[in-house]
């Protein structure tokens, strides 16, 4: 029986362990390694490590663990967890059951991506979630917000911040948009493309255009998704815990949730998904934890 059981190796739970080591708790991280910025080359906006590899951030913090010897790491998957008395038992994709105090679920989520040829190939260099994130680097280029309604209009309307060159694309779907917001899209120099897309093109390495049904074409170097398509991990519903329709945990405190012990942090949760962020949120639940855990033990 350990303290803790962490489900999930990105910033999140390795973050968690780092506060719950540094406790002296006992804490087993377990984690498939799939983590969903894999396809990005690096992390951008994190504090004091801006622009680092997002596999050498996991592995320093895998290797700040070494230093607490109450924290065990493993890669596995974990496949189902449940209540099991006051705490919880997650069974693992290596055949071995783990029991714990406390869980934290640190999933991040999975993204399908449109299927459209190219989305794949340039996946974290051309093709983005988050203009927080990848905005910078790709300024003043031609950017692309693909997505309708006021998903889309409000993604178009974010980008102007990054680029003046910037079209809103539908692909077919109704746009969803009135006159009003075309006028708004049109006074900021947004045009809107609403023919179905056939493709990204590019050099292999960039992005450089989007090509379109009828084959017209437009210059991009990025195209920035609206939020959608992501998958939280099945865990989080086997628990019994509330999810909002975005597919995220609504967390209380500390990022605890409605089933009590269990916390979840990260992306996975509902705040903004930055590495930063989800680090922070880890440390939240870690602390949290503790502080429930001492409760019960110096009543
Ligand atoms: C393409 C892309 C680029 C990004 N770029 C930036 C950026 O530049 N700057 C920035 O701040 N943020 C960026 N982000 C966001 C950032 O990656 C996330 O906010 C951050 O990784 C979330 O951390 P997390 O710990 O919640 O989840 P993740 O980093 O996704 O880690 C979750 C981990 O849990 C594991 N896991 C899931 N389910 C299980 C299970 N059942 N059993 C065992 N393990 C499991 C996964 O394998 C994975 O290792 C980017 C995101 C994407 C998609």
């Amino acid at each position: 029986m350990y303290d803790v059981v962490i489900v999930g190796g990105g910033p999140a739970g390795l973050s968690a362990a780092l506060i719950l080591g540094r406790c002296r708790r006992s804490v087993l991280l377990l984690d498939a390694g799939t983590p969903r910025n894999a396809a990005s080359p690096r992390t951008w906006g994190l504090y004091t490590r801006d622009g680092t590899a997002p596999g050498a951030l996991r592995e320093q913090a895998r290797a700040d663990l070494e230093r607490y010897p109450s924290v065990a790491c493993r890669t596995t998957d974990v496949w189902r967890a449940r209540r099991m008395g006051d705490g919880f038992a997650v069974e693992c994709d290596d055949g071995r059951i783990e029991q714990a105090r406390r869980l934290i679920l640190a999933t991040g989520l999975r993204q399908d991506l449109p299927d459209i040829e190219g989305f794949d190939t340039y996946w974290g260099r051309g093709v983005h979630t988050c203009p927080y994130c990848d905005g910078y680097e790709n300024r003043d280029h031609p950017l692309v917000a693909y997505g309708s309604g006021q998903a889309g209009l409000g993604l178009a309307l974010e980008l102007i911040v990054w680029s003046r060159d910037v079209t809103l694309c539908t692909d077919g779907r109704a746009d969803g948009l009135s006159a009003p917001d075309r006028d708004r899209l049109a006074r900021n120099g947004i045009a809107v493309a609403e023919g179905g897309v056939a493709r990204l093109t590019g050099d292999g390495i960039r992005a450089e255009g989007l090509v379109f049904g009828d084959g017209t074409s437009r210059p991009c170097r990025a195209v920035f998704l609206t939020p959608g398509g992501n998958h939280p991990s099945p865990l989080i519903a086997q628990l019994g815990c509330d999810l909002s329709a975005k597919g995220t945990v609504p967390t209380g405190a500390y990022e605890s949730t409605n089933v009590p012990g269990l916390y979840v942090a990260g992306d996975a949760s509902r705040r903004v998904q930055f590495a930063v962020v989800a680090a922070a949120e880890g440390a939240m639940a870690a602390f949290a934890i503790n502080t429930e855990l001492l409760k019960a033990e110096a009543a």
